[in-house]
């Protein structure tokens, strides 16, 4: 065992025994291991197995997922996800606060993202799937559209309809009233993969969509760089919230397989090196005995963890930035799919 004190020793974290083992479980957390009897939910195939372990790192819990990769489409996802009932408990108002920090705070990618629709539909009717406080419905907002969004929080559903103007409705997206083939657009950012049964969840939006209406949507990428980087510290991994984990493969496979012709799947690289090299140092410190500062708690950084952070962003981002450049796929996927 490594005491607190220990660490002074070290002139930097990388050359301490407990970080570099840590390194060493994180390259072999990503190999498959197991077969697990399981049908894969996406394709039917049989040879699922088991493809990496971990808890929720950015509550710091301690219950541990099982992520199993299908070897025939290669989704990804996780074995023993809470129950539906239960998951009430993993979305804090920590959580809120960085989903609705990171649709407010960046501008910039709503307004991209009304820029990338523009290019194919230039009016119509569009819904937001899990439109959260409406940053990007509100860059959408102009006589040319009439704009709808499904949102589960109260509270985010009502800024989203203040400020955006769109009708918002509050609840389970199986039970939005809306009317088939009446969508010229439906987005969906970063919460496809938070859905229990994305074959259903497809089949609603193919039977919204007009025909020749676009789905546009943007999920992490298990088959990137960040991923092979960091297995299961990496960040967009947001065990437990994150319950299937798709690679641009598995994406093809359920567009096909929901009858959608694809029109672009395409990979962009944003690495999430700060977030994940963060769990990793976490992990570290609780190792020598230590508590560190959850991430879910980051705007209470302790002093010592300031000072390793600093070391970290000096010694390890800028190799492992370069590293993740050339080793893979971008991190998250960004796909448009035609009714
Ligand atoms: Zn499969």
């Amino acid at each position: 065992m490594h005491s607190g004190s220990d660490l002074c020793h070290f002139r930097d974290v990388r050359s301490h025994p407990a970080f570099r083992e840590r390194l060493v479980i994180v390259s072999q957390s990503i190999q498959s291991k197991s077969v697990v009897s399981k049908e894969c939910p996406a394709c039917g195939h049989r040879d699922v197995r088991e493809w990496t372990r971990a808890p929720d790192r950015f509550h710091g819990r301690s219950e541990v997922y099982v992520l199993v990769r299908c070897q025939s489409c290669s989704l990804v996802w996780t074995d023993n996800p809470p129950r539906p009932e239960e998951m009430g408990i993993h979305y804090s108002s920590d959580y809120d606060r960085l989903i609705a920090l990171a649709g407010d705070g960046m501008p910039s990618h709503s307004d991209g993202r009304a820029n990338v629709v523009r290019q194919y539909k230039q009016q119509g009717r569009l819904l937001d799937l899990g439109c959260s406080s409406g940053a990007f419905l509100t860059a959408m907002k102009g006589p040319a559209w009439e704009l709808a969004g499904i949102e589960m929080s109260k509270t985010m559903a009502k800024r989203a309809q203040d400020r955006s103007g769109a009708k918002v409705f509050i609840g389970d997206l199986m039970d939005a009233p809306f009317e088939n083939d009446s969508f010229d657009v439906v987005t969906c950012f970063h919460v496809f993969e938070h859905f229990y049964e994305p074959h259903k969840i497809l089949k609603k939006v193919w039977n919204w969509l007009k025909p020749g209406g676009i789905f546009y949507s943007m999920v992490p990428n298990i088959d990137s760089a960040g991923f092979r980087v960091f297995g299961s510290y990496w960040f967009a991994l947001e065990l437990p919230r994150h319950l299937f984990h798709f690679s641009p493969a598995s994406i093809r496979h359920l567009a096909r397989a929901n009858g959608f012709e694809e029109v672009s799947i395409r990979t962009h690289r944003e690495v999430f090196m700060e977030e994940s090299v963060r769990y990793l140092y976490e992990d570290f410190f609780r190792n020598l005995g230590l508590r560190p500062t959850t991430l879910a708690k980051a705007g209470e950084l302790s002093f010592p963890l300031k000072v390793v952070r600093k070391l970290i962003r000096m010694g390890i981002y800028k190799p492992l930035s370069s590293m993740a450049g050339i080793a893979g796929e971008g991190e998250s996927i960004h796909f448009i799919l035609r009714k």
